[in-house]
């Protein structure tokens, strides 16, 4: 029902849009008809995104698997809308001229080249892969910088701190930021207990429905390790603390230079995040997302376990030593996931297997792109290369 009465006007471009993230910014954009998708993608799945393309009518869809391409182009030979193809054509999509953001909501590194490309044609990004700024942060602050556009966070963890720094006009009296993590379906568990875990017991996340890929790095909290990489570029700075809050109510918080603390709280529901990145400065009516109090008898904050999730104590290490370091975290925890989930690696090898590709590459201070892609190719080429070992 596209008939909401508003001013507001954008134009976006959405990657991934078959995704968890890609079809609730659909959602909204389908309840705020001055939100127009002038381009969208996905990796495969043609059925949705052809409904998707016959829906919202977007000038260009891309389809980075080839062949499946191929078959959209055939299905959408009725319409005006132009199908392209692979890395090239998702470049195409975070580029077209018409749009002014870019909703980076696919999942991987893969997000990194769009995302450049959609830099330097001047979009802004609402950028919900966190993958980007974990490989290539110095990159895309920089580019981000020089191109004068905003980078807005979608990620609920940073939409909450940058919705909490609102009014803050000098960073600098941040003091830390307080990024709150639900500890996934295995908190309080350790590391015995964890031998047995199968894909399924990890894809069950206990407050938020998102895509496998990051729900099962919830569960093991490399999802937390890679957003303290993702706000640290965001928010410049390394002073982050992680806090297990099973509720996921308080979304994060700043604590400012005089002990005073701002959070932004909410139930857990990423339209929010997607809809103030695509609407800022300004707020829109949301339905279906109210917080009741009174349901809520305490929300708790605790300590995360390191020991158990060592992953989240890797992601410090990458963090500290900068450079590839954050990229093999991420690349490794790729290809270990993907084992996981085809039963080829236990659950403790998935941050096992991050840990080697970190200590087997030798870093590269202010990597290039290339030097972030050929680590990235390392880290995966030694995750699977050890994979039947490390099963038995
Ligand atoms: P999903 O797995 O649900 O969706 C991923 C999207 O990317 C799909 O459109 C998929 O297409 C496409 N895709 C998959 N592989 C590739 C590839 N190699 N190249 C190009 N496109 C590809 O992921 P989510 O929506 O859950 O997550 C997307 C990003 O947002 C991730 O970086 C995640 O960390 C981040 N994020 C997600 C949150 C959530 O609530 N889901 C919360 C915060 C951040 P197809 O459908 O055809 O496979
Ligand atoms: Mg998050």
């Amino acid at each position: 029902m596209r008939n909401r009465k508003t001013e507001f006007e954008h134009k976006i471009s959405v990657l991934g849009s078959t995704g968890s993230i890609g079809t609730q910014t659909l959602e909204i954009a389908r309840e705020y008809k001055g939100i127009s998708i002038e381009a969208m993608s996905a990796h495969s799945n043609i059925e949705l995104l052809e409904k998707q393309a016959r829906e919202f009518k977007p000038k260009l869809v891309c389809v980075t698997d080839e062949k499946k391409a191929k078959e959209l182009t055939i299905k959408l030979a009725d319409t005006d809308i132009k199908v392209v193809e692979g890395r090239n054509g998702l470049n195409e999509a975070a580029s077209i001229d018409s749009a002014k953001t870019v909703v980076t909501a696919v999942v991987g590194i893969a997000g990194l080249e769009p995302t450049i490309e959609a830099i330097k044609a001047k979009k802004n990004i609402a950028l919900a892969n966190k993958e980007t700024l974990v490989t290539g942060g110095h990159i895309i602050t920089r580019l981000a910088k020089d191109n004068d556009v905003q980078i807005l966070p979608v990620d609920s963890e940073h939409s909450a701190i940058f919705q909490s720094l609102q009014g803050c006009r000098d960073r600098g009296e941040i003091k830390k930021i307080l990024l709150t993590a639900s500890g996934g379906p295995f908190f309080g568990k350790k590391r015995n207990e964890l031998c047995n875990i199968t894909p399924e017991d990890a894809l069950k996340h206990p407050n938020w429905n998102m895509g496998a890929k990051v729900t099962i790095d919830s569960s093991t909290l490399v999802n937390k390790g890679l957003e303290v990489i993702e706000a640290k570029w965001l928010f410049d700075t390394e002073n982050i603390k992680v806090l297990v809050h099973r509720q996921s109510i308080v979304h994060s918080m700043v604590e400012f230079k005089d002990n005073g603390i701002i959070a932004q709280l909410g139930i857990p529901d990423m339209r929010l995040p997607i809809q103030y990145a695509l609407t800022y400065p300004n707020r829109l009516p949301m339905k279906n997302n109210e917080l009741d109090f009174t349901k809520y008898s305490a929300l708790t904050f605790e300590e995360p376990d390191m020991h158990t999730f060592c992953a989240l104590s890797l992601a410090y290490s990458a963090l500290k030593n900068g450079g590839i370091k954050p990229t093999l975290f991420n690349s490794a925890d790729e290809a270990a996931v993907d084992l996981f989930m085809r039963g080829k690696l236990s659950y403790l090898g998935i941050s096992e297997a991050i840990e080697e590709a970190m200590l087997s590459v030798e870093n590269i201070k202010n990597p290039s792109v290339e030097d972030i892609f050929a680590a990235d190719k390392a880290a995966r080429e030694i995750v699977y290369s050890k994979s039947i070992k490390r099963r038995i």
